[in-house]
């Protein structure tokens, strides 16, 4: 590997709040420490197309509040087939990129490993508001998207209990229920359901459902990730089975958009100032993470190989509040 100067940086997969706030710290720390910065547009797509362009410090003025990615984001059926990465890494060489740094989930870092199979320098920085990224504890966008969720939740129960209804949320998370989870300790659910777990709709929502108003609760709230089936289902179910009237309300997009809290800013700040830094270095193929509460980085083929999943004991320590 030769020294890198020119580093070329994407978004990719679903975007997250706090994308930006990475971009920015990977810009402004990059030029400082004498790099030529590229954005790629469109993630991998982008690539493909050679949608790329030079940044200066102004490219990156006044996104630091905003969600979104300023380099916009994109899923690409035709990088991951063989012809595909092939044509990507001419591209990267094409415009002399030295090491490509990728923003993005699970399916974004293996993305960045195929790349580096094939010779070129990758450093991945985990953002999804899944959270469900193995190699890291805490992925850019989550604690953004888990306040949306909180306030919304929060409004649906003031309605709910004031007409002692029930209300059934459904959050984002098909594969992955750590928005469910902590949005449903948060609020304070009744019932939390997340893929992770399978339950028994008589025994894990109804029954409970059942105790609660045995002993006087005018209202419930039941949060699953979407993963888990449909809120309007649930919410009929529910009714049908137990006579209270209940509302199913899917939260949908609107949990992954919106100003990043400053938690989302403040980590995605220092994992680009980390990806700079170990780009000093000559460290690369890398995942930057958090682990024990500190930022640091992982193996980058080791970490897409890594599982994460919810403990079910979570969820039984979470019934306990109930
Ligand atoms: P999110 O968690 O927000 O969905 P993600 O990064 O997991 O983010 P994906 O759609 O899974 O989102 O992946 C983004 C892009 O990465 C894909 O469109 C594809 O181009 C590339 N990619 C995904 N999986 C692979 C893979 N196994 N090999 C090579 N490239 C991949």
């Amino acid at each position: 590997m030769g020294e890198i100067k020119r580093i070329g940086i994407l978004t990719s997969g679903g975007d997250a709040p706090g994308m930006n706030a990475a971009l920015r710290a990977l810009v402004r720390s990059g030029l400082k420490a004498g790099f030529t910065m590229l954005g790629i547009e469109r993630g991998y797509a982008g690539l493909l197309k050679g949608e790329i362009r030079q940044l200066n410090t102004r490219s990156v003025s006044e996104i630091l509040h905003a969600g979104g990615t300023f380099l916009l984001t994109a899923r690409s059926k035709e990088f991951t087939t063989p012809e595909g990465l092939d044509r990507a890494v001419s591209i990267i060489h094409e415009y002399g990129i030295d090491a490509l740094v990728v923003i993005g989930g699970d399916g974004s870092f293996r993305g960045a490993v195929s790349l580096a199979e094939k010779g070129i320098p990758v450093i991945g920085i985990p953002a999804t508001i899944d959270n469900d990224v193995a190699s890291t504890s805490y992925a850019i966008g989550f604690d953004t998207a888990l306040e949306t969720a909180l306030d919304a939740i929060d409004k649906i129960r003031d309605t709910s209990s004031s007409h002692e209804r029930g209300s059934v949320i459904e959050v984002m998370g098909r594969d992955a229920g750590y928005i469910a989870y902590a949005v449903g300790l948060a609020s304070g659910a009744e019932v939390t359901l997340v893929p992770e777990v399978p339950f028994d709709l008589e025994k894990d929502v109804l029954d409970v459902i059942r105790r609660g108003r045995d002993i006087g609760k005018h209202h419930y709230i039941v949060v699953m990730a979407e993963g888990c089936g449909s809120a309007i289902e649930m919410a009929e179910k529910i009714e049908e089975a137990t006579g209270i009237v209940t509302r199913g309300t899917v939260l949908g997009y609107v949990q992954r958009g919106g100003r990043p809290t400053a938690i989302d800013r403040v980590i995605a700040s220092n994992m680009g100032l980390h990806a700079i830094n170990l780009l000093q270095k000559g460290v690369v193929n890398r995942l930057v993470a958090v682990r024990d509460g500190r930022i640091t980085d992982v193996d980058a083929f080791e970490g897409v190989n890594m599982k994460k999943t919810i403990p079910e004991v979570l969820l039984t320590e979470a019934m306990k509040l109930f």
